[in-house]
């Protein structure tokens, strides 16, 4: 049987029983990093051996885990963080598990998304994204995909890319957007900023440390947040400097992330 077991995200005590059993238990430990697994391993005194795989794992690797598996061993699959798979290693490994007809079993924990989800207040539909991609072309691709979702999204950013990120998408969605910034989740250092992109971008910039999650409205939410008061306040400022009427309510629908048709109407 191969066990994908989810392992804590910062707190050593966030692991469940039947996790630390299995990994009592089985014959290997397949780990995204063995050293940083040897940490929660000793915490819990579990000496089982472990074995790495990660994500530039070749395919002998593979290989060599699920021959293991079909001779009757048991392994567990855990990644540095979390739920395996989720923007971790794992995926072809746990398919082609599968497609041999190999027993796979998922012990659910802890895992940054759906703990930023819980504490960003959602209870309904959501998009997980994950990381952007670093390529510019794909990652504005995947930005304005992001500023039309009519749901929420939920973005993995690493320390050093999160105040540009917030920039690229206050320039693509404007200020107005309300963002959850969920900061070392689980740890002393947890901190939970919930405010519009603006706030956010005046808050995050510059060197900072820590790992982040990001929980971005929709845009469907925003519609409704935006009142047509808002929108004619914003298109009176621009119409009070001279702007036209066309310019104004293109000015506005960036400001606040609405559409320019939305705005244009409220200038005639
Ligand atoms: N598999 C993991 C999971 O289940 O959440 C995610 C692994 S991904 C490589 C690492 C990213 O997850 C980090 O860059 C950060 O965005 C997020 N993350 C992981 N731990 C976190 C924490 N304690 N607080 C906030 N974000 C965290």
């Amino acid at each position: 049987m191969l066990y994908i077991v989810a392992t804590p995200i910062g707190n050593l005590e966030d692991i469940t029983l039947r996790a630390l059993r299995v990994l009592k238990e089985v014959d290997y430990i397949a780990a995204e990093d063995t050293r940083h697994t040897r940490k929660l391993l000793t915490h819990y005194d579990i000496k089982t051996r472990l074995v790495s795989f990660h994500e530039h794992s070749k395919e002998e690797k593979q290989d060599w885990i699920i021959g293991e598996l079909r001779d009757g061993r048991d392994i567990a699959l855990v990644s540095d963080a979390g739920t395996p798979l989720i923007s971790d290693p794992g995926a072809v490994l746990v398919r082609k598990v599968i497609e041999q007809g190999i027993a796979v079993t998922s012990l659910p924990g802890a895992c940054a998304a759906i703990t930023a989800v819980t504490l960003a207040g959602i209870g309904g539909s959501f998009c997980f994204f994950g990381f952007l991609s670093k390529k510019t072309g794909e990652r504005k691709r995947q930005i304005d995909e992001i500023k039309s979702s009519a749901i929420p999204t939920v973005i993995y950013e690493s320390p050093h890319a999160l105040s540009a990120t917030l920039q690229a998408f206050f320039e693509a969605m404007g200020g107005q957007r309300h963002i959850v910034v969920a900061k070392e989740l689980t740890k002393l250092h947890e901190r939970v900023f919930s405010g519009t992109l603006d706030e956010a971008c005046g808050m995050f910039h510059g060197d900072l440390k820590g790992e982040y999650v990001l929980v971005l409205d929709g845009c469907a939410d925003e519609a409704a947040e935006v009142s047509d008061s808002d929108i004619a306040a914003a298109i009176n400022a621009c119409l009070d400097v001279g702007m036209t009427k066309k310019d104004a309510a293109k000015a506005a629908s960036d400001k606040l992330g609405i559409s320019k048709n939305r705005a244009y109407r409220l200038t005639l």
